[in-house]
């Protein structure tokens, strides 16, 4: 599975990325929304995106936005993740089609239960390699 990993915070993309790779996700990554459209159009429609919102030039809301707007990615799956201050802001992503949001800061255990709700990972108990 492919997934698209945006943050402005290098540090943050490497531990979303340390952490979907045990998960057997493949990456690309943006550093912000208008990177992350560039990205999309150039390559095949990732599975998930994992979406920052607070990021210069284009922010996690407008990238939702925009992505929706494309039937083209209407398959992937957007997963926004955000501080406690952003919080509020939330419910406007998810009715702008994002699927589910994890608060920062998160462990592994917390990206994988938002995987599993997404669909995209089996549940944890039905795992027997771990
Ligand atoms: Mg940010």
């Amino acid at each position: 599975m492919l997934a698209l990993v945006v943050d402005d915070s290098r540090a943050m993309r490497s531990i979303i990325k340390n952490i979907i790779k045990t998960e057997g996700f493949t990456f690309v990554e943006a550093g912000h929304g208008l990177e992350a459209l560039a990205v999309l159009e150039t390559g095949e429609v990732p599975d998930l995106a994992l979406v920052d919102w607070n990021m210069p030039e284009m922010n996690g809301l407008e990238f939702v936005q925009a992505v929706r707007a494309n039937e083209r990615f209407n398959t992937m799956k957007i997963l926004m993740v955000t501080t406690e201050t952003e919080f509020e802001y939330m419910s406007r992503a998810l009715e702008a089609g994002a699927n589910e949001y994890l608060m920062k800061p998160f462990d592994r255990a917390a990206l994988r239960g938002k995987l599993e709700m997404i669909g995209l990972i089996a549940p944890t108990e039905i795992q027997d390699n771990e």
